[in-house]
């Protein structure tokens, strides 16, 4: 599928001025399927977060190995449990004790019970564990009602959290803090995960200045690298930082030449909005296939979007996917998060997840032209009944990157959707867990 100088029909259909949001990212989801350069590696739990298993892990126990007590109290057979009124007393004697990791030695009889602590087995015979808040104690017999309890209860069951030969966890599925501790209880020390996606990123600008520099008339700090490089951080891949590439076509060959050597994915801002010297498209197609949009979305109109190879022509040497992002801040991180995320999950060999978007009433009006989405800023808050309500950052130029900083969520105002009245209901993308 992934053969060159078939991309660009891909967007055929649609019209070139307006591809919607919901195509470019089916037709991303088409080409970012996962490298063909995977190589596992084994590497031990503390290296494990946040990396993507290379295949399901089968549970070698059952957890818990063995059935044990859910509460401190006493274990017994529950056959010896009455069927009688509510104020029935059952009397058992107490045969002895089990602690957690030192079981009950022998076996009590059927009309005895053992002094039981939460996670100690349950010694054989006994199914049911009565609670110690629900027992009177007098020497070595303990009394209660008989109705109170039900023959099973807190007793957990061998394999019930995992059982032995059932996979515990999944191929594609990136490893959070939970599953450490899962894989833990498993007595797993060590899991296959891919390696870990190559991202090269560099900002194109002859206005670009570096942090440290001196800011001449008409020129800009370059910020998107920093941002970029802190998202593909956040997103466990490994950013490789070309710097800030001149305006002109043999430093952009170069950069982009080295980027599909080093890198699966190369990413660049700035250079592809209508208007940007045309060597740039030429160049791209020169090295690839690569195809301009003009996205129905605000911000992140233009983005350039193919496939790049090393070699002499389209086809050679090494490929890496190509995403030409817009300069403006704010742009290059809606594209980044609505456009390019996915396809870094799948490459990575991720079981790629949607977003979640929340439901939040709109505190206000908000401008929304339909027929392009849009993603606001947004400050949500939720009230004390639970519900979110939010409000617009303001200006929402796509340039205004403090938007971002101010701003908890996006609002993501859909395609067909016209202006917002107050007391609308919207969509909402925290940024908790993102940014
Ligand atoms: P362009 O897409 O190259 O036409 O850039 C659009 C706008 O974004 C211009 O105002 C640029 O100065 C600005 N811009 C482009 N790249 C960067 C960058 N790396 N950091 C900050 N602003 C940028
Ligand atoms: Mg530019």
């Amino acid at each position: 599928m992934n053969t060159p100088r078939h991309f660009s029909s891909c967007v055929a259909e649609y019209d070139p001025n307006a591809l919607p949001v919901s195509a470019a990212q089916e037709i991303v989801r088409q080409w970012a399927l996962p490298r063909g350069r995977t190589e596992a590696e084994r590497v031990r739990l503390f290296e494990a977060l946040d990396r993507v298993l290379a295949e399901d892990v089968i549970s070698p126990i059952n957890v818990p190995s063995h059935d044990n007590s859910a509460m401190d109290g006493y274990a017994f057979n529950g056959a010896a449990l009455l069927n009688g009124s509510d104020d029935e007393l059952l009397r058992l004697p107490v045969a002895g004790t089990a602690l957690a990791g030192q079981p009950f030695e022998g076996r009590p009889l059927a009309a005895q019970c053992v002094r039981i602590m939460t996670g100690a087995l349950i010694p054989p015979g006994c199914d049911t564990v009565v609670p110690q808040e629900l027992v009177q104690r007098a020497g070595d017999t303990v009394t209660f009602a008989s109705a109170r309890i039900v023959r099973g209860a807190n007793r957990r069951l061998a394999g019930e959290d995992l059982a032995q030969g059932q996979p515990a966890l999944r191929k594609g599925r990136i490893v959070r803090a939970s599953d450490l501790g899962l894989l833990a209880s498993l007595g797993i020390g060590d899991v296959a995960v891919q390696r870990r996606l190559r991202v090269a990123f560099f900002s194109t600008g002859d206005e670009l200045r570096s942090v440290g520099e001196a800011l001449a008339p008409g020129c800009v700090y370059d910020s998107n690298r920093y941002t970029l490089f802190a998202m593909l951080r956040r997103m466990n891949v490994e950013p490789v930082d070309l710097g800030i590439v001149r305006d002109d076509r043999a430093s952009l060959e170069r950069a982009l030449r080295q980027a599909t050597q080093d890198a699966d994915v190369v990413i660049s801002s700035g250079g592809v909005s209508v208007g940007d010297a045309d060597f740039t498209r030429d160049l791209m197609n020169a090295l690839g296939d690569v195809a301009f949009w003009k996205i129905a979305m605000r911000p992140g109109r233009p983005l350039a979007f193919g496939r790049l190879w090393s070699g002499k022509r389209p086809g050679e040497g090494e490929s890496a996917l190509f995403f030409g992002l817009p300069g403006n801040p704010v742009a290059v991180m809606a594209t980044f998060y609505f456009i390019v995320r996915e396809a870094l999950l799948a490459m990575s060999g991720a079981t790629p997840h949607a977003l979640p978007l929340i439901s939040a009433t709109s505190s206000q009006p908000i401008n929304k032209r339909a027929g392009r989405t849009e993603f606001q800023r947004g400050i949500a808050r939720r009230d004390t009944a639970g519900h979110w309500h939010v409000v617009t950052t303001g200006p929402q130029g796509s340039g205004v990157l403090s938007s971002m900083s101010e701003a908890n969520c996006f609002i993501v105002l859909k395609h067909d959707a016209g202006n917002i009245d107050a007391g609308d209901s919207v969509d909402i993308l925290p940024f908790d867990g993102l940014i």
